[in-house]
């Protein structure tokens, strides 16, 4: 349990008070929130308990699969006991050939979904390749690290080709003429320019989270990407929703698709969802300290707007001694994998995020969910308050408002 008591004594009057601008906080040209004078009624909800996020499907194991008997021994040991409907619904039409559309977000299993028919075929047919192509680094970390769970012992490699890491690693991992390939846009544009890679060699393309991936200004490269295929691939498409800009992507990358469409349910059920108002952007600190001290906010995730004022706010709360880190779209690759391990670990009590940094990432437990500041759109706050009330369990979200 985090020592709420250590720190109390941090907060009040027997500090010299620091100016802490929180009109700052917002950057110069960033968008306004389409939320500033939205009715905040909509922030206030009891939750209801609700029961967990899959409805049943009709089956119960993986053994109904023609899966490899190593792989489903894999699959076994992550202690997958049976498929989640993404999974029940995908990986035959994938191991059939046939290109698929799914319409599921994080938290469905999707990656699984995916990946255990494409080992399959990979481990059958070795001259095949996969490529797979996501908007974030950690997102592409965690496809990777599930892809090498789910190969073990089966003697097939990846390269993970991201950027702010050692590009001439990547290269020679490339050389190595790797089973599948876990890619983000911008590091896999440099790897083609320098004909470090030829998309033309790889028979199987995913595309995964397309909607985060258009919303990041990637929509370019994607079509670049497209165009560099071979024209006789196996195309696998996910998205949680597909907007006019990304109808025109899907027309171009599959042929004659199964579609499969995955509702989660509106985890905001389980979450009870209330406002800290405050009057002045100085007083919001210390309200945030005030919070951060209570008992039962143990694994906390805080949402702001800009890369700088998460900086900011992070420097803050370390100097008034909580356990915090930040990730953003500037700290390097190995250090937000760092930050977000002692959250997931518990050795932090409080992560702070930009949503765009935090789309898709996979944490359990968190207890509370902070809008330090307000969501761009509705659907960012849903998307936000999310990441607690999972599994069955009660979350808290707030939101802070003026
Ligand atoms: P994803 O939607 O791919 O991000 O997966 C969400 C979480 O579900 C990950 O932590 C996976 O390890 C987990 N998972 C995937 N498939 C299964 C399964 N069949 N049974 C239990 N957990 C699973």
């Amino acid at each position: 349990m985090y020592n709420h008591n250590r720190l109390r004594f941090n907060h009040s009057n027997n500090r010299p008070s620091r100016p802490f601008n929180g009109n700052r906080f917002g950057q110069r040209g960033q968008r306004k929130s389409q939320l500033e004078n939205a009715d905040i009624n909509m922030f206030i909800r009891q939750a209801v308990q609700t029961e967990t996020e899959n409805p049943q499907t009709g089956i119960q194991s993986f053994n109904v699969f023609n899966l490899h008997e190593a792989l489903k021994q894999n699959i076994s040991s992550l202690g997958y006991l049976k498929p989640t409907p993404i999974q029940s619904q995908a990986i035959n039409p994938i191991l059939e050939g046939r290109d698929v559309i799914g319409l599921a977000s994080t938290g469905t299993g999707k990656t699984a979904a995916f990946l255990i028919p494409l080992i399959h075929k990979i481990y059958l047919n070795r001259n095949q390749k996969a490529l797979i192509i996501v908007p974030t680094r950690e997102l592409a970390a965690q496809i990777n690290e599930e892809f090498r769970n789910l190969s073990r012992n089966m003697k097939l490699f990846s390269a993970f080709i991201i950027g702010g890491t050692n590009m001439h690693r990547q290269i020679q991992d490339l050389r190595r003429n790797p089973h599948m390939v876990i890619a983000t846009p911008g590091r896999l544009k440099d790897l083609i320019n320098r004909r470090a890679i030829y998309l033309e060699d790889y028979s199987h393309i995913v595309l995964d989270e397309v909607d985060l991936m258009v919303d990041i200004g990637f929509i370019r490269d994607v079509k670049l990407f497209i165009s560099l295929m071979p024209k006789i691939r196996q195309s696998l498409f996910f998205s949680a929703t597909i907007s006019s800009r990304i109808q025109d992507v899907l027309r171009s990358f599959v042929t004659n698709p199964v579609t499969i469409s995955i509702k989660k349910q509106d985890t905001s059920e389980n979450v009870t969802q209330d406002v800290i108002r405050v009057s002045s952007s100085e007083a919001k600190i210390g309200k945030l300290h005030d919070l951060l001290i209570k008992d039962g906010f143990d694994k906390v995730l805080i949402f702001g707007r800009t890369k700088h004022g998460i900086e900011k706010l992070n420097k803050e709360l370390e100097f008034r001694g909580f356990k915090v880190g930040a990730i953003h779209g500037n700290k390097r690759q190995n250090q937000r994998q760092r930050i977000l391990q002692s959250f997931k670990q518990n050795e932090i009590q409080i992560l702070l995020a930009t949503d765009v940094a935090s789309r898709g990432i996979d944490i359990d437990n968190v207890t509370h969910v902070i809008n330090y500041d307000l969501p761009q759109t509705y659907e960012d706050y849903i998307h936000r308050i999310g990441r607690t009330g999972r599994a069955g369990k009660m979350g808290f979200a707030l939101t802070f408002v003026n």
